[in-house]
């Protein structure tokens, strides 16, 4: 057994993300689930970093998570996404208050011996524009039946316990937890994606699923969600994911530019960059506002495609060859684009990919006036 990770700054963690950097990229299809990497996670404690200590975990502080956190995605963003989705549902049992399910659930998800994940991004960010919820509750003797789809679930076919939002006909929300092999669950493999396919995520669609009240996490209240047992839409998670992967691309440019003179001075702008990034998003999680951390994921997204498309000019057509780190960090950096992105950072990135770039002074009036729309 590996020995358990105490800090973000130990010398065990460098080499769990030393293994998990060298198999990332075998966790490429929906057939490539990263069970190996998942349970190294499992046995080096890493599922404990983010459980209080009060249910039995390390209670690392905010900012010890983000840098355990960027460690991790600089290495391997699959396992590292995998996991994200995992905790999202242990904090949102150790949070709800129901010792019960926590006594029950957490010492085994804790250890890596059970796998959950969640389902909540319908009450968020996706499907937001439909008239009618995806996924609807009822209440009935001892507790509820739920019907609909949740859209997105990763590794849904994976999980014992799937963690799920959903709407009863007042406009009220629930948060439950349901065994992944509950009567009326079906949880799909996973869909082929731009990138990430190995996170299997797909729908989980629920057929009058019995949910005992014994099982309910939060609610029945408006806005689930932004309640005791909240998610952290928009926070600084994602945006620690997006930094994490710039880290990976900004260190493969600086080590191309230890042998190519050329690249020295924009390594050295792309890394003063990246750390600048990192720097703010530690800061940041000692306290931040809701203004603060959209502008974070704002410029999170724009220095994860700018980080990894440079990584690929440097590399030329052998990193456009399947197989080649960065290739997969180029697709893999177009996933902070959809991924739990607020509408209004989602509206203003779109914008301005819409309106191109404001000034590039190539030296050529011709190019100068392409695509300068202000
Ligand atoms: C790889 C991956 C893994 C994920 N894992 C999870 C997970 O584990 N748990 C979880 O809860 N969530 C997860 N998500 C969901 C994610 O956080 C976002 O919620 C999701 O990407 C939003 O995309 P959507 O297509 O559902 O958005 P939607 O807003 O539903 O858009 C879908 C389509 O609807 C149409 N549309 C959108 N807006 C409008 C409008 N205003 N008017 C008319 N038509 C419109 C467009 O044609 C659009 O293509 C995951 C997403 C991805 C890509």
């Amino acid at each position: 057994m590996d020995p358990s990770i105490t800090c973000p700054q130990s010398d065990e963690l460098g080499n769990l993300c030393h293994r998990l950097a060298q198999a990332a990229g075998k966790w490429s299809r929906v057939s490539d689930w990263p069970r190996e990497s998942l349970y190294q996670c499992g046995q080096a404690a890493v599922f404990k970093w983010f459980v209080p200590k009060s249910h039995g975990g390390f209670g690392w502080s905010d900012r010890d998570q983000t840098e355990g956190y960027l460690r991790l995605a600089e290495s391997d963003l699959v396992t590292t996404f995998v996991i994200t989705q995992y905790m999202g549902a242990i904090r949102r049992i150790a949070a709800s208050g129901n010792t019960e399910l926590a006594q029950t659930w957490l010492p085994r998800l804790m250890a890596g011996e059970a796998f959950a994940t969640v389902g909540i991004s319908h009450l968020t960010t996706s499907r937001r524009h439909l008239s009618e919820p995806v996924l609807k509750a009822k209440r009935v003797a001892g507790g509820f039946e739920l019907s609909g789809m949740s859209p997105w679930v990763t590794g849904g076919s994976h999980a014992d316990l799937l963690v799920v939002g959903a709407t009863l006909n007042d406009g009220k929300q629930i948060l439950v937890a349901v065994p992944g092999d509950a009567e009326g669950v079906d949880a799909r493999p996973g869909v082929e994606l731009v990138a990430l396919s190995a996170s299997c995520t797909d729908q989980v669609a629920f057929q009058n699923v019995r949910v005992d009240e014994g099982m309910l996490l939060g609610g029945p209240v408006e806005n689930v969600l932004q309640s005791g047992v909240g998610a952290r839409t928009g926070g600084l998670q994602t945006s620690t994911l997006a930094v994490g992967l710039s880290l990976a691309a900004s260190k493969y440019l600086a080590k191309e530019a230890g042998t190519r003179s050329d690249l020295r001075e924009p390594a050295d702008r792309l890394s003063k960059d990246v750390n600048a990034l990192r720097k703010k998003l530690l800061e940041a999680c000692n306290g931040h506002s809701a203004e603060e951390a959209s502008e974070i994921r704002a410029e999170a997204n724009r220095l994860v495609l700018r980080s990894t498309q440079a990584a690929l000019m440097a590399a030329k057509g052998a990193g456009f060859v399947e197989g080649h780190p960065v290739g997969r960090w180029c697709r893999q950096a177009m996933f902070f684009l959809v991924w739990s992105c607020p509408q209004p950072i989602s509206h203003a990135h779109l914008c301005e990919l819409a309106h191109g770039p404001v000034s590039l002074d190539l030296g050529s009036r011709d190019i100068h006036s392409q695509g300068s729309n202000s």
